[in-house]
């Protein structure tokens, strides 16, 4: 076993120690994280504390011996899936309700350091913070995309969102208040977690305000930059939606390219020069690689690290068999496309990180082991799109399909409404 097994953290980063949730470590016995029996066993960072990191984690876990370390390193303290987001904007539910504290990890015997990660070095297998390097034998990255309203002239503070959890929060008191009046969502650029999302949030707030008797006083738009709503999934799916739409006249205005935000006139400029005046903006902020992962000069072309479709393997790895990268900072190329001109990724989605943790822990595990046990990711999933009145319906969506991806939505009704509630409560009361 080599020293880079070791989680080893410099002396001076007394603070990073700290930083150890104390019941992570205290919970695993025999292991110290100066003493000489982290010389046993293999460490496998990872990267990101979210929908993929957490999962990956829980398998990887429960398919190795104690000896083996799992860390999680998260500058978050806790986790809520996004599909709770619009819940708590329509205060349907209630933030601390739907938000779980990642110190459960512990529970599992998985290490939890709560830190920033400011680079990753490939080469030498390490995770760097502001006063650590730490050792890997096995790393993956499950850093999850950040959001930049910068990005587009006017946006920040000009718009509203749910895709943050504190913008969650000040919708729904911008939401209660609301007297009527235009309502427009924009999608000013691709890709964005969750495709439906908006879509879904758009007929959420559409029987909202039906339940305030203030939708007459109001109109609800779309104007995105997409050609149809999830595009990937194929145009089946996005004439379906656009179908749900019209029947709750909510406006679709597809390839709406943003130029820029007019927050004092409340105006949004298209690039074709139409002015759309708005009395509340939401937006699809701008999704980017996370920082730490662009300093480290692993994106590519496509603005993300481009992984191994089934083993999830960063393609251009200095370390075969060794690192990964899931959830929304991977790049997974789909095997075939709808328009030859478009080539197609993998929608980001927490159901897909999810699934490829459970992948690559899979993997690890069998390596570590040598038992040759693996599995491969196999593009499929599914997810609940919410349309109002408490129906949802769940599409299967199988994504490495030949000669196109395909997803299968069923009736909307009031069954597949409650199994959502019900796959969010069992996810939150299984990991965490
Ligand atoms: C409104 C909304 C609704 C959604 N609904 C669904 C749904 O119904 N079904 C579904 O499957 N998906 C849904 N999603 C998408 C889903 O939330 C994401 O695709 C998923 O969270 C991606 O998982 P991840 O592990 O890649 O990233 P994340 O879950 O975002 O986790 C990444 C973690 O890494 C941390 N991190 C980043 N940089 C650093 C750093 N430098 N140092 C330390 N930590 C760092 C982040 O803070 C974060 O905690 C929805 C998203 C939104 C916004």
């Amino acid at each position: 076993m080599s020293d880079r097994s070791y989680l080893s953290i410099a002396p001076i980063s007394r603070r990073a120690f700290l930083a150890l949730s104390a019941g992570a470590v205290a919970s695993l016995p025999g292991v110290s994280l100066y003493g000489g029996e982290m010389s046993k066993g293999t460490t496998t960072l990872i990267l990101g504390g979210g929908f993929g990191g957490i999962a990956t984690a829980w398998h990887l876990r429960g398919a190795l011996s104690t000896e083996h370390r799992v860390v999680v390193v998260s500058r978050e303290r806790s986790f809520q899936i996004g599909a709770t987001k619009t819940w708590v904007m329509l205060g349907q539910a209630e933030q601390d309700k739907v938000t779980r504290s990642l110190d459960a990890l512990s529970a599992h015997g998985i290490r939890l350091l709560h830190t920033e990660i400011e680079r990753v070095d490939l080469s030498n297998m390490q995770a760097i913070t502001s006063d650590s390097r730490l050792n890997a034998d096995y790393m993956v990255i499950a850093l999850g995309a950040e959001l930049d309203m910068s990005l587009v002239p006017g946006l920040s503070g000009a718009a509203e969102t749910f895709y943050t959890r504190s913008g969650a929060v000040r919708l729904r008191g911008i939401l209660k208040e609301f007297k009527g009046g235009k309502i427009i969502i924009i999608i000013p650029q691709l890709p964005f977690q969750c495709p439906p999302g908006p879509y879904e949030a758009a007929m959420l707030i559409n029987a909202f305000l039906e339940g305030r008797n203030i939708r007459n006083r109001s109109s609800l738009d779309i104007y995105t930059v997409e050609k149809a709503p999830m595009a990937t999934a194929g145009p089946a799916i996005g004439e379906y939606i656009v179908g749900l739409l019209k029947e709750r006249g909510i406006g679709f205005h597809p390839l709406s390219q943003i130029q820029v935000v007019d927050g004092s006139g409340r105006t949004v400029l298209l690039a074709d020069g139409t002015k759309v005046p708005y009395d509340l903006l939401l937006a699809i902020p701008p999704h980017t690689a996370p920082r730490a992962i662009r300093k480290s000069g692993l994106v590519r072309e496509s603005g993300w690290i481009p992984a191994d479709p089934k083993t999830l393997e960063l393609t251009d790895t200095p370390h075969p068999g060794k690192i990964f990268v899931i959830g929304d900072a991977a790049s997974v190329p789909l095997p075939e496309r709808f328009a030859p001109d478009i080539p197609l990724v993998l929608p980001k989605a927490g159901i897909f990180a999810e699934r490829q943790g459970r992948a690559v822990a899979s993997r690890i595990a069998g390596a570590i082991q040598g038992n040759g046990t693996s599995d491969s990711f196999d593009g499929k999933g599914f997810c609940y799109i919410e349309i109002g009145d408490e129906k949802a319906l769940r599409g299967e969506g199988s994504f490495y399909e030949m000669p196109h991806p395909v997803m299968n939505p069923r009736t909307p009704d009031h069954i597949q409404y409650a199994e959502k509630k019900a796959w969010v409560e069992s996810w939150m009361a299984t990991y965490l």
